[in-house]
């Protein structure tokens, strides 16, 4: 059998790839795309979009259509206990997006698959299972489990936390898995206000409730422990304890239980091997960076892509492997924050100084991810 060949061969049509994807058409770079599944995923797990991804949006040509789909949050009000201590003014921020966006993981995904088939109509090739890599000089051959071959000269591993080509590639994928437990579920909004982000301090853990897409509300709750097998009225009635507020269990659509990892890959390039995406960095959700922050890998990486060298290969491991170190960090201070903690009045004290001015718009450029583009 003959391999088909092509200059980048993209594995993983994730939000990381799909992305990558549309970035590659628009320079006219020729590419494949592998993916495994048939579809794309229905779980909504992401729901942040934050200013810089936006304007990437916006070169893919798919701008106006996330701002008509998503919702726009710009506030996020703290609480401690059920006590309201003031908010972050997103809409503050001079940016062309004074907000961040909210949508659903699997409509974002679907958003981009159609535009990258409009922009590059056979360039996605699903249920394809990368197996096999073997990197010899400047030739990358690729085999999937149905006995296709590919090759090409530069390989993008966009394919997720459980990498396949990082792990060909023999790269270490170092960090921690902490001891942060959440439950999760969407629901439809009764809270009310669509451009406020709630977040609850309480002595029982960290309460979130985001609006998103055009009518739902996903409430996060930390937990004691992994809690693997729950239902909407358990989450419902924690929420109401901590809180006050309570989502209607009778609307309830989504349910997940999530731990949380740190984990950031040794280096982000071997030869002719780049990754991107989860596939290089995993940060904790909370704080919702690390789809954006796959894509602002793949911003980097398109533009190398147009006129490869190996330089501009190691500036793009080096300076996206920073940037992935800093937003660890950032996600690590939103993580503890979070936690249970038995002094209410100390708490009110921290939040008050963390909301005040100076301080404050620190955090807005921090939770809205300024800084983290290359
Ligand atoms: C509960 C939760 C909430 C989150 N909230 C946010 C948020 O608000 N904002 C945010 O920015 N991020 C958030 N994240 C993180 C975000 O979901 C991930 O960072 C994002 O999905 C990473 O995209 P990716 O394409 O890099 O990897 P994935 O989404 O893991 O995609 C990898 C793709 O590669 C494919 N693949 C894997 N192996 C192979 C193979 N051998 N051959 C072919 N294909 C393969 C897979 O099928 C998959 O489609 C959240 C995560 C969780 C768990």
């Amino acid at each position: 059998m003959t391999a088909q060949k092509s200059q980048v061969i993209i594995i993983g049509g994730g939000a990381t790839g799909l992305m990558l994807g549309c970035l590659l058409a628009k320079r006219n770079v020729p590419f494949l795309i592998l993916e495994r599944n048939q579809t794309v995923s229905q779980h909504s797990r992401s729901i942040g979009i934050h200013p810089p991804s936006v304007s990437i949006f916006r070169e893919i040509g798919l701008e106006s259509e996330l701002l008509r789909c998503a919702n726009k949050v710009t506030a996020g009000i703290a609480f401690v206990e059920s006590k309201m201590m003031g908010e972050i003014d997103f809409s503050s921020q001079k940016s062309e997006y004074p907000f961040i966006l909210t949508l659903s993981q699997s409509v974002t995904e679907n958003l981009l698959e159609k535009q990258l088939l409009k922009l590059a109509p056979e360039s996605l090739i699903r249920n394809a299972t990368v197996q096999k890599i073997d990197q010899k000089q400047d030739i990358i051959r690729i085999s999937t489990s149905d006995g296709a071959e590919y090759s090409c000269n530069f390989l993008i591993g966009c394919d997720g936390k459980n990498s396949m080509v990082r792990e060909s590639a023999d790269i270490r994928f170092e960090g921690i898995d902490y001891p942060d437990t959440y439950i999760m579920g969407d629901f439809e909004d009764n809270v009310g206000n669509r451009n406020e982000a709630h977040v609850y301090l309480t002595r029982n853990g960290l309460v979130e409730s985001f609006p998103h897409g055009e009518k739902l509300r996903r409430w996060v709750l930390k937990t004691d422990t992994y809690i693997d097998n729950f239902d909407a009225v358990f989450l419902a009635t924690e929420a109401k304890k901590r809180t006050g507020k309570a989502p209607d269990v009778s609307t309830n659509c989504m349910l997940s239980s999530f731990g949380v990892q740190k984990r950031i890959a040794s280096t982000f390039r071997q030869g002719n091997i780049l990754l991107a995406g989860d596939a290089a960095h995993v940060v904790s959700p909370i704080g919702g960076q690390g789809m954006n922050l796959g894509w602002l890998d793949t911003a980097h990486l398109a533009g190398i892509l147009e006129k490869p060298d190996s330089k501009s290969f190691d500036k793009y491991a080096k300076l996206r492997r920073r940037k992935a170190i800093i937003a660890a960090k950032r996600a690590d201070f939103n993580m503890k924050m979070g936690r249970a903690f038995t002094s209410v009045f100390l708490k009110k004290i921290m939040v008050r100084l963390l909301l005040a001015s100076p301080i404050q718009s620190k955090l807005v450029r921090q939770f809205t991810m300024h800084g983290l583009e290359s």
